[in-house]
């Protein structure tokens, strides 16, 4: 593993400096590989220049396979970052473990009894606990701040999260704490939510502005050997990295998507065009996600750009609700959910996952489209993530813990905070209806309202039902069928048991044997 970093162990060689501090520290603070901002970290503790010590755990990154590209990533920005904090000044350890990082540290500190530790609270689940674990065993040497990754104190929401409390309400609130896009108390505008504006398809002569590739440097180059060398067999290509490692990079990715995308991102973030995994997203969730940007200023520079009239309103507040709404809202659900949400299963679904998830070998172009950018950028936006990938496996009866373990290691931005709520909540209605009011399905049609798929699809987009026909309409029927008692309560799908029943009994039938027929034959290794 050394031959794997010796650049990066070059550049941050302070060996006699190292020692020293090893010798006469008595204050090491842990550098998680997704707390990678000192601005989040209190100022007095900065301050008294206390030994950085990061951890590279091959169990983290073997518990879950991840895509190698997400591996990368999260590797060389820690590294970045470490020599980052060394250009600084700080003196760093960089531990390599093949156990967990909480495994590390408790070697650390029984070797260096003299040294207290400070951490900041994990953001996943199980390194958490891992961690309040190694506090428990140290006693008084370690100390806990909480995590100032994020907006919303989840303390405070949590129990209105349980309750119900809903993303819109739980959105305006924060838009008056930050004063985001408010004017003397009120959203600008006039209304919350300009949601009506941002459902557009794409023209055909609309041009797609191309995202910045960052080629890998040395340090990255390094870390790709490594994964290519140790972990082979994990999801998806390497070949194609070119996503930013250090803040003054994704800076400049954030800056380049507000110049040239934040305009068109409102009107056309639902939609899907073949052979664009981008489109007008602005890909900074990875970074967002290991604290590389913080979603502060994010929401400003787009909020500041609106100012400046380089993007329309729409767009803006779009961008801001994804960010100040919606990501902070999943974060805590995931705080008023865990552990349990992670077995949720409210259909009690047992299917395994589709082999097609893993190799994009499938005839249905939306999909076949979709896995293949993850396969390629351990990344697809998020109407594909919700109307293509999360619909199929709600259609065909899988299991939402084997698409929730797939999206956690198949996406660079994928932390189990952050994809937990989105699967289990959202687009599966595993958790049977606390974050969201129905499951995400959609026929054909709506795809091809929103794509550009269909038309180059050997199925019928047009056709119900029949082998033809595209899969999506009838399983769309087959799935309100299965589980109209669910949903008779349910005004917003009362709506669809109330079509279907309208059907013939012909039509039902050809429904039923076309559903079966698929869900039957469906490769699922
Ligand atoms: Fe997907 Fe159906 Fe359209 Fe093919 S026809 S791209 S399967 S929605």
């Amino acid at each position: 593993m050394i031959e794997t970093a010796r650049e990066f162990l070059t550049q941050i060689n302070n060996l006699p400096s190292l020692e020293n501090k090893l010798k006469t520290s008595d204050h090491a603070l842990f550098v998680l590989h997704d707390q990678l901002n000192l601005d989040v970290f209190p100022k007095e503790l900065l301050d008294q220049k206390p030994l950085l010590v990061f951890v590279e755990s091959l169990k983290y990154a073997t518990v879950i396979p991840h895509h190698k590209q997400k591996l990368v990533y999260i590797l060389s920005a820690q590294r970045h970052f470490a020599i980052a904090c060394h250009n600084q000044g700080f003196t760093v350890l960089n531990l390599f473990t093949q156990g967990f990082h909480a495994d590390a540290i408790a070697e650390f500190l029984e070797k260096y009894p003299q040294i207290n530790l400070t951490y900041m609270q994990p953001s996943e689940w199980d390194t958490r606990a891992q961690m309040t674990a190694l506090a428990d065993k140290f006693g008084d040497r370690v100390t806990l701040i909480p995590n100032n990754f994020f907006i919303a104190d989840a303390d405070k929401f949590k129990s209105k999260i349980k309750k119900g409390y809903r993303l819109e309400n739980f959105y305006r609130e924060l838009r008056k704490q930050t004063g985001y896009l408010m004017a003397d108390g009120k959203p600008l505008g006039g209304i919350w939510n300009y949601d009506k504006e941002n459902r557009k398809s794409l023209p055909k002569n609309v041009s797609i502005p191309k995202i910045p590739v960052i080629e890998p440097d040395v340090i990255t180059q390094e870390v790709i050997e490594l994964v290519k060398n140790y972990l082979p067999d994990n999801f998806g290509r390497l070949d194609q990295f070119g996503y930013a490692v250090t803040r003054d990079c994704a800076l400049e990715l954030a800056q380049a998507f507000i110049t040239t995308r934040l305009a068109n991102f409102g009107a056309y973030e639902d939609a899907i065009k073949v052979g664009e995994p981008f489109l007008f997203h602005s890909v900074l969730s990875p970074y967002l996600n290991n604290g590389l940007l913080l979603p502060q200023e994010i929401c400003e520079m787009a909020i500041a750009a609106f100012e400046q009239k380089l993007a329309p309103l729409n767009s803006v507040e779009g961008f801001v609700r994804q960010i100040l709404g919606w990501r902070e809202y999943i974060h805590v659900y995931y705080e008023a959910q865990m552990p349990q949400a992670r077995e949720s299963n409210y259909f009690e679904f047992t299917n395994d996952l589709p082999q097609l998830y893993w190799n994009a070998n499938t005839d249905l172009l939306c999909l076949k489209d979709a896995v293949t950018h993850v396969l390629n950028h351990g990344y697809s936006h998020h109407i594909q993530r919700l109307m293509v990938l999360s619909n199929f496996s709600n259609l065909t009866n899988t299991d939402p813990r084997q698409l929730n373990h797939w999206f956690w290691l198949a996406y660079i931005d994928a932390y189990e905070w952050v994809e937990l709520p989105n699967v289990i909540g959202m687009s599966t209605f595993a958790d049977g209806g606390i974050l969201a009011s129905k499951p995400y399905i959609s026929g054909g049609s709506y795809i091809n309202k929103m794509s550009n798929c269909c038309s180059q699809c050997k199925y019928d987009v047009k056709q119900k039902t029949g082998s033809c026909a595209c899969p999506f309409n009838y399983l769309y029927w087959n799935f309100v069928d299965q589980h109209r008692d669910s949903f008779a309560e349910n005004g917003r799908v009362s709506l669809m048991t109330n079509v279907y029943e309208k059907k013939t009994e012909d039509e039902k039938l050809a429904i039923k044997e076309s559903s079966i027929h698929f869900i039957v034959n469906l490769d699922r290794g």
